[in-house]
């Protein structure tokens, strides 16, 4: 990114216009001064910015240059030209000294300032960064390398001019030089004579008579990787007459290695030729050790880095980007240098940019934390990379000194992900498609059967001759089978294609598997098979309820119950356990003594229309009940399964959620179950265009095997079935396919013959206004939808006339 680009320009460096960044801006470990570009006033400075200057907001507003430029030489003058210069485009980056508050000599600072677009707004930024411990430690490293050159110069100097003078004092020299392993050495161009001093001899350990008498010698001690890169320094420094300064490792005679730093000057004679060399040598050996040691694991470390396929960023709190490993450009095409001293936050995607920020800042507000995010950049092909980036901050404790942020290429993973969620979701669609077309299939033949049944039980109720009779009853009875398979099949395809609505809520187990219980008894009588009892200790006490919607949770107990007492043996046994499951929910078995299921065929239960060889048997059955429990118990967040069979039984258990108890439904659980048998007789007709709806009615009525039930699946077949049959009661759906339910009421009470019956209406969404009308026009009674089984028994037997109960 260019930071010479015109303030507005797409390269030009922008500040995000969101508090997230305002909070970086706060909380930089920067002092961030804003200028005006063309006067230069303050107009913004963050926390850190007043800290610096002592100064508050107001006060750096109405006089912020004077707080920042008083030291001299570094004056308001030298600072306007630095942000005039600025002001022009031209970034700046300068040493600086100001006063800072709280102490007492003038501090170093850094200071950067850029022209940016801040809300459109054309500024300066000022970054100031306080680095006066480093710069005084860095002056004090200069100034005693200066002193160590002067010293080394000095000394130098004296050797070549006093050497009388500095033999004398030799003994004492030898030992302070010794100890500054320092020592020094000539040589005579006229007889090629090399001498090393004692002290020289002392710093490397070598004795006298092994110190180099000539150049050669000299050239012999050093270690054959330096020896011609020395020999080139010293004829350059003959040729060009310079002074020159080498570091070697010599090889001295005992093998030892040691490392020197070794300068040299030429010594010229009165006619202005050179004469010979001198200079200094010092065994630098620790030193050198110590910084190859150091470099090395510097090496290794960016070795590391530069060769881990993730991109590793270092970068300021502020999010300006310090370094970036070369995996830049595998990942994103551009040259590592590319992006350092700007935010980077120009290739991030748009869409991603106020997360990223989020995130920047959640990292820099919470040092050591890990921070996680995917997010996209702009590749420098113009492509987009999805990327994955781990981050923290360098020191755990604040994000001063930078975050280092690990970034991966996860584009392939992502769009594989993409590809197969896309693939299932096909899948589901294709499967939603054919559940659809089932849906609406059976809902078609509903039609046609609504003619068969009705006109079926016309006719059956006429004087036929027997044979004639006999067909009638097979059309009948078959007509049943096929709603029935009608049924169930609408109900699976409508749970798969998700239009089945589930109300979901805390249902008490115990009262629940009471009334299932309570409607397979006459079933289980019929079969000669013991039903246990269900006490609310077989579920937990009054405290257990699970997420279901009630009239399903029946609905797949009489369906399991009614299989197990179906498939059992005459003198058979079937009971129900309940118990709270591993995962936290509830398990409910139902057990039978049944021949269980041969074990190679398990794999084809709940297998729509798998009869697992019962087709053979006289057990009336369709194949499809357990398909729809599995479903229903699924879709109520539960689950199905055959827990065990064999030649003793087997059992099937109902996995569900458990749900916590409901205030003020504890009556619910203290409602007891269903009275088991009622004797009477009566007919209901039961006018409904919903088989779902239908076909509880008739397993309600398992439990009073006297009460026969009439369909009528279409509003004026219901009137004509009514004045055919003259049933002892009828239920009354509102929205029917041909006529409302309130004008079949009307017909019903029109007419002599059936307008004494009694009519109890049954709708899911009757207002209280409309109650009030069917009231006045007739109805009886009303009853909700979903149907509460206690409430409509008792609702029914309340107007059926007293002969039928
Ligand atoms: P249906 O009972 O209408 O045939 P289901 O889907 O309820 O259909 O059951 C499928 C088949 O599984 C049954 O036909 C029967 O062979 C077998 N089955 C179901 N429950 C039991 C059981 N408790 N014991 C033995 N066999 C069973």
């Amino acid at each position: 990114m260019s930071s010479h680009a015109p303030p507005g320009s797409p390269g030009h460096p922008r500040l995000a216009p969101d508090d997230g960044y305002r909070g970086i801006f706060e909380a930089s470990g920067d002092a961030i001064f804003v200028h005006d570009p063309a006067t230069f006033a303050v107009t913004d400075a963050n926390r850190r910015a007043r800290e610096l200057t002592g100064a508050t907001l107001d006060e750096l507003r109405a006089n912020g240059l004077a707080y920042i430029a008083a030291v001299e030489p570094f004056t308001l003058e030298r600072a306007r030209a630095h942000l005039r210069r600025a002001a022009a485009g031209e970034p700046q980056r300068f040493e600086w000294r100001m006063r800072a508050a709280g102490s007492d000599a003038p501090r170093w600072v850094e200071v950067t300032i850029e022209r940016v677009a801040l809300r459109g707004a054309d500024r300066l930024l000022a970054l100031v960064r306080d680095f006066d411990a480093r710069k005084v430690a860095e002056e004090a490293l200069r100034a005693s390398r200066e002193e160590l050159r002067a010293a080394n110069e000095a000394l130098e100097r004296r050797v070549a001019e006093r050497t009388a003078e500095l033999r004398e004092r030799e003994a004492q020299l030898e030992e302070s030089q010794r100890l500054a392993r320092l020592g020094a050495w000539t040589w005579d161009a006229a007889t090629g004579a090399v001498g090393w001093d004692a002290a020289l001899c002392a710093a490397l350990g070598v004795r006298a008579d092994q110190a180099p008498r000539d150049l050669d010698a000299f050239l012999a001690l050093l270690h054959d990787d330096d020896r011609e890169r020395i020999a080139a320094t010293v004829t350059r420094a003959l040729t060009h007459r310079t002074p020159y300064a080498y570091d070697a490792r010599f090889v001295l005679p005992d093998g030892r290695v040691r490392h020197v730093h070794g300068r040299g000057r030429l010594v010229f004679g009165a006619d202005g030729a050179p004469t010979g060399m001198v200079g200094t040598a010092q065994d630098v050996t620790e030193r050198r050790e110590a910084e190859l040691r150091l470099a090395e694991r510097e090496a290794y470390y960016r070795s590391l880095i530069e060769n881990t396929s993730d991109l590793v960023t270092f970068a300021d709190a502020a999010g300006v980007v310090r370094y970036h490993s070369p995996s830049l450009t595998r990942m994103l095409g551009y040259p590592p240098e590319s992006h350092v001293g700007s935010t980077s936050f120009d290739i991030i995607h748009r869409d991603d940019a106020v997360a990223t920020r989020a995130a920047f800042a959640a990292l820099v507000a919470n040092p050591g934390k890990t921070g996680v995010l995917v997010y996209r950049l702009r590749h420098a092909d113009g492509s987009w990379r999805t990327v994955e980036s781990m981050a923290r901050t360098v020191d755990p404790h604040s994000a001063d000194a930078g975050i280092v942020i690990n970034t991966r290429d996860v584009t392939d993973r992502k769009l594989a992900e993409e590809a197969l969620a896309r693939a299932k979701e096909d899948a589901e669609r294709a499967n939603r498609a054919k559940s659809e077309f089932l849906s609406r299939m059976s809902h078609e033949l509903r039609t046609p059967m609504n003619s068969i049944l009705g006109f079926g039980q016309l006719l059956a109720r006429a004087q036929l001759p027997p044979s004639h009779a006999k067909g009638v009853g097979h059309i009948v009875s078959a007509g049943r089978h096929l709603l029935h398979l009608i049924n169930e099949v609408l109900e699976i395809s409508r749970i798969e294609a998700g239009r089945e609505s589930f109300a979901l809520e805390p249902v008490a187990l115990a009262p629940a598997v009471q009334e299932a219980l309570g409607l397979v008894r006459p079933l289980a009588q019929q079969h000669g098979v013991t039903l246990g009892d269900f006490g609310p200790d077989d579920a937990g006490g009054r405290e257990a309820f699970v997420v279901a919607d009630r009239r399903r949770l029946v609905q797949v107990l009489l369906n399991l119950l009614a299989n197990a007492i179906k498939y059992n043996r005459p003198g058979g046994a079937v009971r129900v356990r309940g118990a709270p499951a591993a995962d936290g929910g509830w398990a409910l078995r139902v057990e039978d003594t049944g021949r269980g299921i041969p074990a190679d065929r398990v794999g084809e239960l709940f297998t729509p229309f798998a009869r697992l060889g019962a087709e053979t048997t006289d057990v009336e059955g369709t194949g499809l009940g357990l398909a729809l429990s599995q479903r229903l118990c699924e879709a109520m967040g539960g689950a199905l399964a055959l827990e065990s069979s064999g030649p003793a039984g087997s059992v099937f258990r109902v996995d569900l959620g458990a749900a916590p108890h409901p205030m003020g439904r504890g009556e619910e659980a203290a409602r007891p179950p269903a009275p088991a048998d009622v004797g009477g007789e009566a007919t209901l007709l039961y006018v409904e265009d919903n088989l779902a709806n239908l076909t509880l009615v008739e397993a309600i009525l398992m439990s009073r095997p006297g009460w026969r039930i009439i369909p009528a699946l279409q509003g004026q077949l219901g009137v004509e079935l009514a004045r055919e049959h003259l049933p002892d009661l009828v239920l009354l759906d509102l929205h029917l396919p041909d006529i409302p339910g309130a004008e079949v009421l009307r017909r019903l009470r029109a007419d002599p013959r059936t307008a004494a019956i009694p009519v109890v209406v049954v709708s899911a969404d009757a207002t209280p206004a409309s109650l009030e009308r069917l009231r006045r026009a007739g109805a009886d009674a009303y009853l909700t939808k979903p149907l509460d089984v206690d409430e409509f028994l008792a609702v029914v037997q309340r107007h059926l006339p007293a002969r039928a109960t």
